[in-house]
């Protein structure tokens, strides 16, 4: 489907009879709906044209090549620009965030979650510049992105948080207090000194931006979790491995090795300590739910698999007649309808606090700003200040509440869970039905099948996100404190 204007129409019917709850935006903000359903046009377009033809032949050639990166298929989504979705609108991005970024995920995911993946990790590694308010970096990193995305230059971004023996416990503030940490940020004379690993880091190898988060006092990680832009150029840094994997192979998960790497202070994102309360948290608000789409997505393009295997006719007869099918049809998009319906109202209660953020009056105001100023030393340097992060700061904690935030959270480890488990059981459920028969269908839902586990583990395992949903909703034992943004 193309962006014409048959092609949008179509769209627009197609995301209103998928998310009911859009017909309030349609309404109320026609501007932002049209937005809403050319990105899913153009995701859609892109899906078809270029990642439908390669995708099997991808996860089969990565499977014997797994350090091998589809570069041209990531430069052909520069004319979709698809790495500034969620960069803001001042410095030359679409201004996306959760809704029509999850949205975007679950189309491009329905063709290939691999390839999907590789602009949702870029996006992740985006995000906590945009939660953490660093006006800074949208000037010196977003802005590149942007620019050379226009020239048809990919380049990517990643967010490294897990470390090799601490995944989970790097995700709960509880758990972070007893963390088996391997890695350190050392504080010396105008920055930092890391030494350690993460790993499993989607994007790890072939990221330019790095967004890193570890402790600068093992004995008090939490209240010392900071997060560091890392440049892959930085002298120290390196990639010693890229993993082998199961599913969603097109992205890579790499480990990330520093070795006396010296990161200078003007590279820490908003202050040290702010890591985990808000910095990890916010990002989990804003990410879990486009993990819930990628599931959906996942689990969408077996649904669609499925159906035209069920209604091809073989001897006369077309397996959608017998009743067992039909059941486990029905069964399926009931499953993703409701995964839709909980990525959606967590995306959106997302938005609706970090939205009025993003769109307040002071930071709109940016944008008149001419952009000679704003690229300028003395700007960048203001942002960079206690001060001005301490502005940021407050713009956030003013417009994004921490009972709405903290909800967002909530909504989002739900729909993280019921995405994950909902792709991991329709996947099975065609798989079985399909019986022996060798048919191009099959491939494609044997590979969904294997795409399928990642969206339990990351972001958090299942039983993770779960334990956010009690800690949050039911116990509210755990609240994203915003006003540490500007307390300090
Ligand atoms: C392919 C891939 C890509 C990834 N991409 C990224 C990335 O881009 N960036 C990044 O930072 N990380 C990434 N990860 C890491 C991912 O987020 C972690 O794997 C995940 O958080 C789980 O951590 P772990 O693997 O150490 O498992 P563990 O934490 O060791 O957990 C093992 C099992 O124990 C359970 N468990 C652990 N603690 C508890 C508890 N207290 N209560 C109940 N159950 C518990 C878990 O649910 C899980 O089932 C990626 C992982 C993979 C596999």
């Amino acid at each position: 489907m193309e962006n014409t204007v048959g092609g949008i129409k179509e769209m627009k019917s197609r995301l209103l009879a998928d998310f009911p709850m859009l017909e309030h935006i349609r309404r109320f903000r026609p501007r932002e709906f049209e937005s809403l359903a050319m990105t899913v046009g153009r995701c859609a377009d892109y899906g078809r044209r270029y990642v439908l033809p390669l995708a099997l032949e991808l996860d089969k050639k990565i499977k014997d090549e797994h350090d091998f990166f589809p570069w041209d298929l990531i430069r052909a989504g520069t004319s979709y620009k698809l790495l500034s979705l969620i960069i803001p609108k001042i410095v030359g991005g679409e201004g996306g965030l959760a809704v029509l970024f999850s949205l975007a995920m679950e189309e491009l995911c329905s063709f290939c979650p691999g390839v999907g993946n590789i602009f949702g990790a870029h996006a992740l590694g985006i995000a906590p510049l945009l939660v953490c308010g660093s006006i800074t970096f949208w000037e010196k990193v977003l802005r590149k992105i942007v620019e050379e995305e226009k020239k048809g230059n990919p380049v990517l971004m990643a967010a490294a948080v897990t470390e090799p023996s601490a995944g989970t416990d790097v995700e709960e503030p509880n758990f972070l207090r007893t963390a088996r940490l391997s890695m350190n940020a050392k504080k010396v004379r105008g920055g930092y000194i890391l030494n350690g690993r993460k790993c499993f880091i989607s994007n790890g190898s072939v990221a330019k931006y790095t967004v890193l988060c570890c402790a600068t006092d093992s004995a008090r990680p939490l209240e010392t979790w900071t997060t560091f832009l890392i440049d892959k150029d930085m002298e120290g840094f390196s990639v010693p491995r890229v993993e082998v994997k199961m599913g969603q192979r097109a992205c890579p998960a790499a480990e990330l090795l520093f070795e006396n790497c010296f990161v200078p202070e003007e590279n820490v994102l908003s202050f040290e300590g702010m890591g985990m309360q808000p910095g990890t948290l916010l990002l989990l608000a804003a990410s879990r739910a486009p993990v819930g789409a990628i599931a959906t997505g996942i689990a969408r393009g077996a649904y669609e698999w499925f159906l035209k295997w069920a209604n091809r006719s073989r001897y006369g007869t077309r397996p959608v007649e017998k009743q067992r099918i039909q059941m486990a049809l029905a069964d399926m998009k009931t499953r993703i309808q409701v995964s839709r319906w909980t990525y959606m109202n967590a995306a959106m209660s997302f938005d609706l606090s970090m939205g009025r953020a993003m769109s307040s009056p002071i930071l709109r105001s940016l944008g008149f700003i001419p952009q000679s100023v704003r690229t300028s030393g003395k700007y960048l340097d203001f942002f960079n200040s206690i001060k001005g992060k301490r502005l940021s700061g407050s713009i956030l904690t003013f417009y994004a509440r921490e009972d709405e935030i903290t909800r967002a959270l909530a909504y989002a480890s739900m729909a993280k869970a019921v995405g994950g488990d909902t792709a991991v059981y329709v996947t099975s459920l065609a798989l079985e039905h399909l019986g022996s028969e060798v048919c191009e269908e099959r491939e494609w839902i044997e590979k969904a099948f294997r795409d399928a586990k990642l969206t339990q583990i990351y972001e958090g395992t299942n039983q993770l996100n779960m334990l956010t949903f009690f800690n949050t909703e039911i116990q509210k034992s755990l609240k994203i404190e915003m006003k540490r943004l500007k307390r300090r």
